[in-house]
This record gives structure tokens, C-alpha cells and sequence, in this order.
């Protein structure tokens, strides 16, 4: 087995990371490290997921590359979100522990900019950056960046998605000619590839694994269901995994709040985790998930970026993300750091093109499973009860005392009445719970409720600032798509009426239109807003999720739990 030392590392670097517990490097270590360290190194573009050791890859040799008798910026990390930012830089102090003499510095949103500004004129060597607060400090003079060695983009497609295009272009604008650029990146997208065309000179390719293929050890699982039961499905999934420690992945916000609601009111141990929290409130819950205090996080997919956690056992698609790249984000935070994990998708019919999409992106095929029947779950949770009734530690000393008063109270029964009794203290909620609950299976051809000729290629979920108060109605909604469009026959899927807003779906080949009809219209005198409610959101509202330094976007209340929920056709 290659060892750090064979790779180039120095022995100062290796002391701190053996402290650390890294005995040999990982394969994107071994690739990008031994590459570095040649004396013509250059330009980089790695395909490597989170969790693959990639801040090790790039930050050891930024390390071992620093001049500290020069007290200016020579390394900068550029990262999309704060959490990301803040690992690095810490994961850097970390590897430079017996390097004396190298300062780091983390320069990120949502924080005060004092502080980072001293870090850098203390002579910060290494900078680890999210684009939006960079290029503040940048127009008020306070970083300059003409003489750096080298810049790292990192989680590059993650940057893309979040709309900095714009920032990383003016950033490395202030850079000189002469560095070197190396890019991380767990997918490899055209605008990815745009950006390495433009910026980089003969990039060496490092691929870990397959291009934009999923993580090896994680297992891709799909249960399907009527859209309608999609809550009841993943239910019957967190309780089929008694251990289960896992994301639970929307698309909205709004889905996120009524999914967490509903859970923790069903007595899950759930929270949710989305851009309407402060960042106080969103590192509260995240350390909470850290340290396991929570088992399922409800989350959209820009308030999670950031959170990094090894050991889960799930990720759950609650839905899917409707740009299908993030498919392969969300799943690689499992099955990380050598352990194994499970990825589900909750989907339904008129979602298998997405799935074939998914299957070929991820270069695996998912395992279709059908939702456990109530019987199947209290087996699993009745055996999971007595493993854990086998190995509880017994405190003995704290338990003697009061051991001669209880057996005397249960003296009288049997040892099987016992048993029984004990189990169904903790089980009962669970028999009376999936006692005849109905199959919640979708036959293979999409049965009864099937929606038939819906178009398979996809529906777009539209966000409305329109709903009961307004006195609307569905077929307001499929009339106005009509008239505003021009277009008679625009397959129309769930609607969704809210109090003070509303969600529908509608045929994605429709999509550009239906919001460039929706302009300067108005519904009895309210001026209408429209706009897409998923995935790939507008950039305002995906950075103030990540906790970067932009005005928040509003809409309307936070909360309604009245819906009404149909599948309609016209
Ligand atoms: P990363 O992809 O950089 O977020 O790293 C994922 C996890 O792997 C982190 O918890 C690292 O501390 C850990 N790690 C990185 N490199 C090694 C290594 N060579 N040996 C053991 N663990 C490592």
C-alpha cells in the first residue's frame, strides 16, 4: 500500500495527519498528490465526490507548497458555502499544525467581516473563500490576490448551481496568468466544462471512480408509490430502519417545514433544515444532527450543502431534484469515508423517465423494492427491540438496590408473561399504528389511478403567490395557464392551494412559457408572482439559504397546513 511519505509528503505534514487517524492516502489523494508534487505540475480538473478525502488532495500540497517567510495570499480555496469554507479552513489548520509559521484564513457570508479582514492582514498564506464575500473584500482593497501560486474550485458544480458563475469569473479575473487552477468537482457538467475551457491550460484529469458515477458502496433503492402517499411511504421506511440516521431530501422549503412538522408530530425524531432559519438556528440544528441527537433531517438541497457527516445510513429523495445531477450530490453523502449506505427515491409513475436518467448518470441501476407491509415493519422493529434488550449495558450497582422490590412485585408472573408484557411497553404503538394498514404499492402498469397519457417527460412544480384567501380555484389556475399561454393543451399535474399561495404543476416543455405569460398579470386586482418551486431556485433565495451574505427573498407566510391536493387533466 502507497504510503503519504512515497507521495511526496513531508514529515511535519504527516505527524499532524496521523494524528488524525490518515494511515494511507485515498485514492484521489494518491492521484492528485503524487501529481502535485512533481516539479511540472499544473493545472487539475478532479472528478471526486465529497467524502472522498479531496481536502486533503488539494490542501496537503498548498501546504507543503507555502513560502511562510512571505506574508501574503499564495493559496485561495474558493468553496460555495460557509459550512464548506469553514471545513476546509479548519481541516487545513489541522494538516499545518507542525508547519509553525503558516496562517489560514476563512473569509465567508452571514459573519461579521471584521475579524476576517484581521486574519488577513495578520498574513494569511491560505485563503478558504465562498465567491460572494471574497469579492466584497476584494472591491473594498482588503485582498489582493495578483501574486497568488494557486487557486482551488472546489465543489465546482456546486458553486455553478448556486449561481456564481458571475463572481468566480471576476474573481480569478484578479489572478495572475501564472498560477495554477486546480478544480474539484463530483459532477462535470457543461458549465463546468466551460469554466475549465476558459481558465484552464492542459488540465490533467483525475477521475476517482467513474465520470459522474455514484459512490461505489452506496446502494440506490426505489420505492414507488402514488404521489399521494408519498408521506405515508416514508414513514413505513423510516420505521422499516429502526438505526436509520439519514437526510430527507425536498424540494421546497415549504415541503421541508410540512414535512418535519408532520414527522415530529407523528413522533419521529426530526427536524427541518432550510433557508427560512437564521444561521444561528441552522448551525443549532446541524450540530444537533452532528452529534446524532437527531435521526432524520428534513432538508432542502442548499441548506444541506456544507453539513458534513460520515456516517449516514440514508438518503431519502422524499422528491426528486428537478435538475437530476443533484441526484448524485444528495446520494454521495452516504456510503462516505470507506462506510456503506442506502439511497431512496419515494417516486412515482410519471417520474421513471427521471429515473432512467438517473440510472444512466449514476452508471447503476436502482434496486426497485416494494414498501414494507405493516407486518414486515413490526417484525423488523420487534427484533430490533430484543437485540437491544440482549446488549444493554447493565448498571449494575445503580440497579441492585431496588432489584429485591420489583422481583417481589413481579414475582407472581411467568417468565413468557413477562416478556411479553416488556415488549409491548415499547411496541404497542407500533401494532396498533400498521394494524391493517392498506398496501400502499403501485402496480407495475400505474393501476386505476394511473394518470394515463401524462407526458413523460416530466412536469415543472410552479410556485404562485395566489391561494384561498384570493379565492382561487383549480380551474382558475388551468384557465389562466390556457389564456396566458396560448396553449389549449398543456398537460397540467398536482395542484396544490394554499392559504396565501399555491404550487402546480404543469408539462416542463411548457415551462418558459407559462412564466413569461404569467408577467404583469393580475388576479382579482392582486398582481401575480410566479416563478419555479424546486431544485434549481432563483440565485437570491439559494444564497441566502447558504447562509451567504444576500437580501432574503420573500413570499408569503411560512406555514398552512389546509391543502388540497389533486392530480388534474384537462
Ligand atoms: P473530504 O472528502 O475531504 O471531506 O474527507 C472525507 C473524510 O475522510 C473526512 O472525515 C476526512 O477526515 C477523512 N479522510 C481524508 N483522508 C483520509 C485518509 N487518508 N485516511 C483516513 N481518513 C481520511
Amino acid at each position: 500500500m502507497t504510503t503519504f511519505a512515497e507521495i511526496g509528503v513531508d514529515s511535519k505534514i504527516i505527524k499532524a495527519i496521523e494524528e488524525l487517524g490518515f494511515e494511507n492516502p485515498m485514492p484521489v489523494q494518491e492521484k492528485v498528490i503524487s501529481y502535485l508534487m512533481r516539479e511540472d505540475s499544473g493545472d487539475v480538473i478532479a472528478l471526486a465526490q465529497t467524502g472522498t478525502g479531496k481536502t486533503a488532495a488539494f490542501g496537503l500540497p498548498l501546504i507543503q507548497k507555502t513560502d511562510i517567510s512571505v506574508k501574503h495570499i499564495q493559496h485561495l480555496v474558493l468553496c460555495p458555502t460557509r459550512e464548506l469554507c469553514l471545513q476546509i479552513s479548519n481541516d487545513l489548520t489541522s494538516y499545518s499544525k507542525y508547519k509553525s509559521g503558516i496562517k489560514i484564513a476563512a473569509v465567508y457570508g452571514g459573519a461579521s467581516a471584521e475579524t476576517q479582514i484581521r486574519d488577513i492582514k495578520k498574513g494569511a498564506q491560505i485563503i478558504s473563500a465562498t465567491p460572494g464575500r471574497l469579492n466584497d473584500l476584494i472591491d473594498r482593497g482588503v485582498v489582493n490576490l495578483s501574486k497568488i501560486k494557486t487557486v482551488v474550485l472546489d465543489e465546482a458544480d456546486e458553486m455553478l448551481n448556486m449561481g456564481f458563475r458571475d463572481e468566480l469569473e471576476s474573481i480569478l479575473a484578479e489572478t495572475p496568468a501564472g498560477k495554477n487552477t486546480l478544480l474539484f468537482s463530483a459532477t462535470m457538467p457543461n458549465e463546468v466544462m466551460a469554466i475549465a475551457n476558459r481558465y484552464m491550460k492542459n488540465p490533467e484529469e483525475i477521475t476517482v471512480g467513474k465520470r459522474n458515477s455514484g459512490a461505489e458502496n452506496v446502494e440506490h433503492v426505489c420505492y414507488m408509490v402514488h404521489a399521494k402517499d408519498r408521506y405515508l411511504a416514508l414513514k413505513r421506511i423510516a420505521d422499516f430502519y429502526p438505526e436509520i440516521y439519514g437526510i430527507i431530501f425536498c424540494r421546497t422549503r415549504y415541503e421541508t417545514k410540512e414535512v418535519a412538522e408532520q414527522l415530529v408530530k407523528d413522533g419521529y425524531n426530526a427536524e427541518a433544515l432550510h433557508g427560512d432559519l437564521s444561521q444561528q438556528q441552522r448551525d443549532a440544528v446541524m450540530n444537533k444532527f452532528r452529534i446524532k441527537h437527531l435521526k432524520l433531517l428534513v432538508a432542502t438541497d442548499v441548506a444541506a450543502r456544507g453539513l458534513d457527516v460520515d456516517s449516514l445510513t440514508h438518503i431519502i429523495n422524499y422528491n426528486l431534484p428537478e435538475d437530476l445531477e443533484i441526484y448524485t450530490h444528495r446520494s454521495g453523502r452516504t456510503g462516505r469515508a470507506g462506510k456503506t449506505g442506502i439511497s431512496i427515491i419515494i417516486a412515482n409513475l410519471k417520474e421513471k423517465h427521471s429515473l432512467n436518467t438517473i440510472e444512466k448518470q449514476i452508471n447503476k441501476k436502482f434496486k426497485h423494492l416494494p414498501i414494507p407491509s405493516g407486518k414486515e415493519i413490526c417484525e423488523k422493529q420487534l427484533f430490533y427491540l430484543v437485540d437491544r434488550m440482549q446488549n444493554v449495558e447493565l448498571n449494575d450497582t445503580q440497579i441492585d438496590s431496588f432489584l429485591p422490590d420489583i422481583y417481589k412485585k413481579l414475582e407472581t408472573v411467568p417468565k413468557e408473561e413477562l416478556i411479553k408484557r416488556f415488549v409491548s411497553l415499547e411496541f404497542n404503538r407500533f401494532l396498533d399504528y400498521y394494524n391493517n394498514t392498506p398496501d400502499l404499492n403501485v402496480p407495475s402498469d400505474g393501476g386505476s389511478r394511473s394518470r394515463g397519457n401524462s407526458t413523460a417527460s416530466g412536469f415543472t412544480r410552479f410556485f404562485i403567490n395566489l391561494g384561498k384567501t384570493d379565492d382561487l380555484k383549480p380551474a382558475n389556475l388551468i384557465g389562466m395557464v390556457n389564456d396566458y399561454t396560448g396553449v389549449r393543451n398543456i398537460d397540467i399535474g398536482d395542484i396544490e392551494i394554499l392559504k396565501n399561495f399555491s404550487f402546480f404543476e404543469a408539462d416542463s416543455n411548457y415551462k418558459d412559457k407559462i412564466l413569461d405569460g404569467f408577467q404583469n398579470k393580475s388576479f382579482k386586482k392582486r398582481k401575480i408572482g410566479i416563478e419555479i418551486a424546486s431544485g434549481k431556485k432563483g440565485r437570491s433565495e439559494q444564497k441566502q439559504e447558504s447562509g451567504n451574505d444576500r437580501k432574503r427573498f420573500k413570499r408569503g407566510p411560512s406555514r398552512d397546513k389546509a391543502k388540497q391536493k389533486k392530480n388534474y387533466k384537462h
